[in-house]
């Protein structure tokens, strides 16, 4: 525990001329009046604005802010007054502590109306003296370190509102550390499995690249001191969990994909210096493009001032570098607290940055206050002065008023999630602002949100696009990977009973039971899902349940000759395909049926094709004329950069037209006897040609077949594709395009 001649020592250090009287005569009336009370950790309770003055200490504040850091809980807390106060230290500090009370009262987590409201009196008291805020942000800061002795609903309310308010705030005035500091322990609270998750991350990185820190700080070092920066200093560090999590969430990343964890800091005297420092640095190392930032010479709304470059640096790590003076670093620390932290008037030196005497942090401060004044409605407030504080942010609410805090760019599945997994599981709609919406709608400032639910329902596994907040991602996730696994257990069931009762078994749940260690398998579910996805062969499960079980093959055998005709495929097998008439095959189509076509060119369509239906495209080709793609054929990209190899065409067929147009089909079959019958019938049932057919076993139990056919039309091709779908021994079906 500081000591309170610590505390005047570390005063005395920077202001050797302070009141030390004071200093002592506020701490023994904060002693005396606190008495025996104690904190939630069984420390007395004078311990907490010790520490509380102590944390201002570091910004070099005058002692009579310290004083009312010590004093700061005397009127909420004791018998003590604001008369009394006033007496003893002067109206100015009784003023400060009594604006330190009215704010701890103020409950920021709360009704919209509430909240905005409350907010407001929040920056009127601190817009008074903002010596006021200072102490508030120290005060809250110690309480945020020792968080842990609280109740559990304390911590999250708490924690709520530090990393709602309190946070952004301390960010907003310049202070970084401070705002770093107060995230990364309300991350911790809030969201501690996402804490403790990127925190042993972390921690297994920088065991992983030990030394590194220190290496890349020689070298940079050693670099800019050899081209004549003698005086540079360089610190590196790994980046806090709170902002590698938020880039993670901000940019959909996965850990593996995050690869600038290290972040260091490059300190010289002057401006000059700064832009030298840049012009070595990149001189030196690869720079990854589309990260330079010059804050020196359009600083941020909040003083700071830096420039950021990110390059591939010593040991191929990707690194941050801020590169600033050392009186810039100071503002990025200290922020507005810079400006009224204690001078023994040697600032003056210019090296090139103006000190103007109030910050702009505080004239944003006061600009908002003067709105205020303007009378503005509390919701129009919340409107202009939280939204500037949360720019990242949207805050929207549910019907009873919870404020749900969501990132820029969220959707009513976000939100349903954010709320809770349950919710967002079941969410089949959404009304934003008593209004049915899409459930893709970016959602704004304000917006009440209300969800739709259904009693089951399966996440679509598209949803994991739509969404921005990284709760709704994994749990979409893990919702439909589950969903796809019971489909592949039903598949796999299916498959296991037939091949049993090829075998003259009963397949039964029980029965495989004792047979999975032999299988390798853990449970029953597993190992069904494992034949469905065809990881496993239903004859493997077979032996191991019946090991004397003697199998013949099981082959695929064509059924008998009368009225088939042979195709070849491409890997040289012969199939018999019902038909009925080789003639019916169209060689290739004559004259295409196709509008926007010069007279005299070749055309082709694409060897996967296109039929009437399709939004087609027409791609010039040197020397082979013109080829017609579907719109959706991959191969288009190609072309992307060559626009003027893009036609314009049509169809243009009459009703009289009796062509046939190909298309290719991609089947995933089960592996039994009568499948390929089974297809080929469907195929002449709806009156489409098969031109070839390919065939390749992907696994024991599967089959894949692709099918080149032909078609009047779109509407035929879908026709068959739904056919097939139904057949049973059928896994899935799709068109292909190449
Ligand atoms: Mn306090």
């Amino acid at each position: 525990m500081m000591r309170q001649y610590e505390l005047v020592e570390r005063v005395q250090k920077y202001k050797p001329d302070a009141n030390e009287a004071l200093l002592n005569k506020a701490y023994v009336y904060a002693m005396q009046k606190h008495g025996q009370q104690k904190r939630a950790s069984g420390d007395p309770y004078i311990s907490h604005p010790l520490e509380v003055a102590a944390i201002l200490t570091d910004m070099r504040l005058d002692e009579s802010t310290i004083a009312v850091a010590l004093l700061h809980d005397t009127i909420e807390d004791t018998t003590a007054t604001r008369a009394e106060i006033d007496e003893l230290f002067g109206e100015d500090i009784g003023r400060l502590v009594e604006g330190l009370t009215k704010i701890k009262k103020i409950d920021l987590v709360t009704k919209k109306a509430k909240q905005a409201e409350n907010l407001r009196k929040l920056l009127l008291a601190i817009s008074d003296d903002v010596r006021v805020l200072l102490v508030k942000l120290a005060d809250r800061l110690h309480n945020m370190r020792t968080l842990d002795h609280m109740s559990p609903e304390k911590r999250a309310r708490i924690s709520e509102e530090t990393m709602e308010i309190y946070a952004p705030l301390a960010g907003r005035m310049g202070m970084q550390d401070m705002r770093e500091e107060l995230e990364e322990l309300s991350f911790r609270h809030i969201n501690p499995e996402a804490h403790d998750t990127v925190t042993k991350r972390l921690e297994e990185l920088s065991r992983r690249n030990e030394g590194l820190v220190k290496k890349i700080e020689t070298e940079l070092r050693d670099l800019l001191v050899a081209n004549g920066l003698a005086n540079a200093m360089v610190k590196g560090r790994l980046k806090s969990p709170y902002s590698v999590f938020r880039k993670m969430q901000s940019k959909s990343l996965s850990f593996e994909q995050l690869s600038d964890i290290y972040g260091f800091r490059l300190l010289v005297d002057d401006i000059p210096s700064c832009y030298r420092a840049l012009g070595i640095v990149h001189t030196r190392w690869r720079v990854v493009p589309g990260r330079f930032k010059d804050y020196i010479s359009t600083p941020k709304q909040n003083d700071y001032r830096s420039l950021h470059t990110t390059i591939v640096g010593p040991s191929s790590q990707r690194i941050e570098l801020q590169i600033r003076t050392k009186r810039m670093h100071e503002i990025a620390e200290f922020g507005i607290a810079a400006h009224t932290l204690y001078k023994d008037g040697a600032n003056t030196n210019g090296d090139g940055d103006v000190l103007s005497r109030e910050s702009s942090a505080y004239s944003w401060l006061r600009h908002t206050i003067e709105a205020l004044a303007e009378g503005d409605s509390p919701e129009e407030f919340l409107e202009h002065t939280k939204l500037e504080l949360f720019q990242d942010q949207v805050f929207c609410f549910t019907p009873k008023g919870k404020l749900i805090a969501l990132p820029r760019g969220a959707t009513p599945i976000d939100f349903a999630y954010a709320v809770h997994t349950n919710i967002g599981d079941t969410t089949v709609g959404a009304k934003i602002n008593g209004r049915i919406m899409p459930l893709v709608t970016r959602l704004t400032n304000g917006d009440e949100v209300e969800i739709i639910r259904s009693g089951v329902q399966v996440p679509p596994a598209a949803w994991e696009e739509i969404v921005v907040t990284g709760k709704a991602r994994a749990a979409i996730r893990r919702a439909t990977r589950l969903a796809i696994r019971k489909q592949y257990a039903g598949l796999g069931h299916r498959i296991l009973e037939r091949t049993f009762e090829r075998a003259g078994k009963v397949f039964s749940r029980d029965a495989l039971k004792p047979a999975l260690h032999r299988l390798g398998q853990k449970d029953v579910e597993d190992a069904i899902a494992a034949v469905g996805r065809g990881e496993m062969s239903s004859l493997d499960v077979l032996r191991a349940v019946y090991p004397d079980h003697q199998d013949e093959r099981v082959t695929v055998k064509p059924a008998g000759d009368e009225g088939w005709f042979n195709v070849h495929s491409a890997s040289g097998m012969i199939f018999k395909i019902p038909g009925k008439n080789k003639a019916d095959l169209a060689d290739g189509v004559e004259a295409p049926p196709i509008r926007g076509l010069a007279a005299n060119v070749e055309v082709h369509f694409a060897p996967t094709g296109a039929v009437p239906g399709d939004r087609i495209v027409g791609i010039m080709e040197k020397g082979k004329g013109i080829t017609i793609y579907p719109i959706q054929s991959p191969i288009l990209q190609r072309f992307d950069d060559e626009p003027e190899r893009w036609i314009d065409v049509r169809w243009d067929l009459d009703e009289a037209n009796k062509s046939r147009f190909a298309a290719r089909v991609l089947i995933n079959a089960l592996n039994e006897p009568g499948t390929l019958a089974k297809v080929a019938q469907t195929v002449a049932d709806v009156d489409v040609n098969i031109r070839v057919l390919n065939t390749a076993r992907v696994a024991a139990d599967f089959t894949e077949m692709a099918l080149d056919v032909e078609v009047w039309d779109l509407r035929q091709l879908n026709q068959l594709l739904v056919q097939l779908k139904e057949l049973d021994c059928i896994a899935t079906v799709k068109r292909l395009y190449e």
